[in-house]
């Protein structure tokens, strides 16, 4: 088992992932992997890396699959005994023109960005070691979206003794209410991704009070943040930052000095804490 720190970025064969693996391999000490669900994609990006100079390693994962998320974790566990950084970026966005029916959208956006997020952090929170950093990437659309919720849902996702279950209970809630026709009668706002990423930014906020609860001892720091409006397939050529600009709050989080106790828990946008 080998001794070398290592990093790991979810999605990371295009957009803000792709410019986190690259800032990471200029700036962190140790193993970087790009990963991504298509090996193809992956290898292309790799390569791209490679000619700037760049030495980043490959692992296939899709956050849809269970299956590779174990992979992936077998193969961190065996090769390194853990894991030193996590960086959660892959994520989904319907266009706003897409025509596709709200439940299915409500559904797949979902399936992504919140049950896949939530299944790799069940399956590689345990693996991060001591001084380990974990950075999730959610969106300032949390925020927004939060409230556009009704002020008993607001209440319960700024709850600081919500469970993991009981968010999960609330995400599928959502799901549910869209195929019914009722989600706005139910309090929740009309946006299938800004509803995902509140459940990232609260599924932050519960896995930092875990880590507080069980791991005190371990320094591990564990964030959501905005990379702000990035100029990637997903937010198109109008956004207003470069995917290398998109990467810095991410790669900030990511590489937290092992002196600093905070940010922890927090909601982290241009590396400022925000308000929940
Ligand atoms: P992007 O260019 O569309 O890239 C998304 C990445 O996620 C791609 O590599 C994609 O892989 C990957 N991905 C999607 N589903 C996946 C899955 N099931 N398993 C593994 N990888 C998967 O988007 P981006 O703008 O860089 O977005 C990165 C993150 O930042 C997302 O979480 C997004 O919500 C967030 N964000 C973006 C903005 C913005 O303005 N761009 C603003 C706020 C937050 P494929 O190539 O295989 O599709």
């Amino acid at each position: 088992m080998s001794n070398v720190q290592v990093a790991v970025v979810t999605g990371s064969n295009k957009g803000i992932g792709l410019a986190i693996v690259r800032a990471l391999c200029k700036q962190f000490p140790g193993d970087v992997y790009l990963t991504s669900r298509d090996p193809g994609r992956g290898q292309a990006a790799v390569a791209q890396l490679q000619q700037e100079g760049l030495r980043p390693l490959f692992h296939q994962l899709d956050i849809d699959d269970l299956q590779s998320i174990r992979a992936l974790r077998d193969f961190l566990k065996e090769k390194y005994g853990g894991l030193n950084v996590l960086v959660n970026n892959a994520g989904i966005a319907f266009k706003v023109q897409d025509t596709t029916p709200f439940a299915v959208q409500a559904e797949v956006t979902l399936k992504t960005n919140f049950f896949g997020t939530r299944n790799v952090c069940t399956e590689l929170l345990p693996l991060v070691k001591p001084y380990g950093r974990v950075v999730n990437v959610s969106s300032m659309v949390s925020c927004s979206a939060l409230r556009g919720c009704s002020q008993e849902l607001q209440q319960k996702f700024r709850s600081d003794t919500i469970t993991e279950d009981e968010l999960v209970q609330l995400m599928a809630k959502f799901v549910e209410d869209t195929k019914k026709g009722v989600h706005e009668k139910e309090g929740w706002p009309n946006t299938a991704y800004g509803v995902s990423k509140i459940g990232v930014t609260v599924l932050s906020r519960i896995q930092a009070r875990l880590l507080n609860e069980h791991r005190k001892g371990d320094h591990v720091l564990l964030n959501a943040c905005c990379p702000g409006w990035v100029r990637t397939d997903m937010a198109g050529p109008k956004a207003t930052k470069s995917p290398e600009e998109g990467a810095e709050t991410p790669v900030y989080l990511a590489l937290l000095p092992s002196s600093a106790d905070a940010p922890h828990g927090q909601f982290v946008s241009d590396k400022t804490v925000k308000a929940w």
